[in-house]
């Protein structure tokens, strides 16, 4: 028995329309408009991709979402292809050593004590991402709250993490106490 074209795009479940949840629209190909969701009755999500995507903007927008986009960034930041060529000892800085529990138990403290404020400057900080990402590609605005790390030699830890603004993150970057101090002696013997 040979199969109508229809009926054998039925069985291949390919090129079904099927009506996005979100935006309803009814789209003729799923394997392009939908992502794949294993758990789903058809193993597509229920929002097509445009939706879906939104959907991730508008989260990331919300303060659980940037917390927890920040979370997995420096939980798989080691990981990064850039890092890929380094011996366990030399990945130790990039490392995260708490639990998203942890983390956002340091994120309501550091609210608690300094409020909206970046550790550093106390400038007025903002959890919010770019939504152009491309023209943003590096790094989101300069008021954004980042994650960084107090001593740059070790890894994310309880104690090592401060909550800063993208600038001062920038700013800051790899310097070390022994700088500092450094710095703060020229200063004296230049009389600055
Ligand atoms: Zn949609």
């Amino acid at each position: 028995m040979t199969l109508s074209p229809n009926l054998n795009n039925v069985l291949t479940n390919l090129d079904l329309p099927k009506k996005c949840f979100g935006c309803k629209i009814v789209y003729q190909n799923i394997v392009e408009n939908f992502f794949v969701r294993k758990k789903s009755k058809d193993g597509y999500s229920s929002k097509c991709k445009k939706c879906e995507i939104q959907k991730g903007i508008e989260y990331a927008r919300t303060e659980i979402g940037y917390l927890t986009v920040c979370y997995s960034s420096i939980k798989n930041r080691y990981k990064n292809v850039r890092y890929r060529s380094l011996s366990e000892k030399e990945k130790e800085p990039h490392r995260c050593n708490i639990t998203k529990k942890e983390f956002f138990e340091l994120w309501e403290e550091h609210k608690k004590n300094f409020g909206y404020r970046c550790r550093l400057t106390e400038i007025k900080i903002i959890l919010e991402r770019a939504v152009d990402n491309k023209k943003r590609r590096f790094a989101g605005y300069s008021n954004a709250m980042s994650v960084d790390r107090l001593n740059p030699l070790i890894g994310y830890t309880k104690e090592n993490i401060i909550f800063v603004s993208n600038e001062a993150n920038k700013i800051k970057s790899g310097v070390t106490k022994d700088i500092c101090i450094k710095v703060l002696k020229l200063y004296e013997e230049k009389g600055l």
